[in-house]
C-alpha cells in the first residue's frame, strides 16, 4: 500500500535500471509520451543515466557508419561480378 501510494506521487518517477531499458528500447520503437516525460524527467536528476544516453546514441552512430559499410562493401562485390 505505502509503495501504491508513493508511485502515484511521484508519477513519472523511474529507477536507473528502467530508464537503460527505455533507452535501448527507444533505439528500436517510439516511446509513449509517459516514457518519454519520464525518461527526460530522469535524466535531468540522475548522473549516471545521461553518460549511458550518450553511450547508447554513439552506439547507435556507430551502427550506422557499420551498416553503410556494408552495404558498400556489396554493391562493390556486386560490381566485381560483373566485371568478372
Ligand atoms: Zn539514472
Amino acid at each position: 500500500m505505502v509503495h501504491e501510494r508513493a508511485s502515484a506521487v511521484i508519477p513519472f518517477r523511474r529507477t536507473c535500471k528502467q530508464v537503460a531499458a527505455l533507452l535501448i528500447a527507444r533505439e528500436d520503437r517510439a516511446l509513449a509520451l509517459q516514457h518519454r516525460l519520464a525518461l527526460r524527467l530522469h535524466l535531468m536528476a540522475c548522473e549516471a543515466c545521461p553518460r549511458f544516453e550518450r553511450q547508447v546514441l554513439t552506439m547507435r552512430s556507430s551502427l550506422q557508419a557499420w551498416r553503410n559499410y556494408m552495404a558498400k562493401g556489396e554493391d562493390d562485390e556486386q560490381t566485381a561480378k560483373l566485371r568478372r
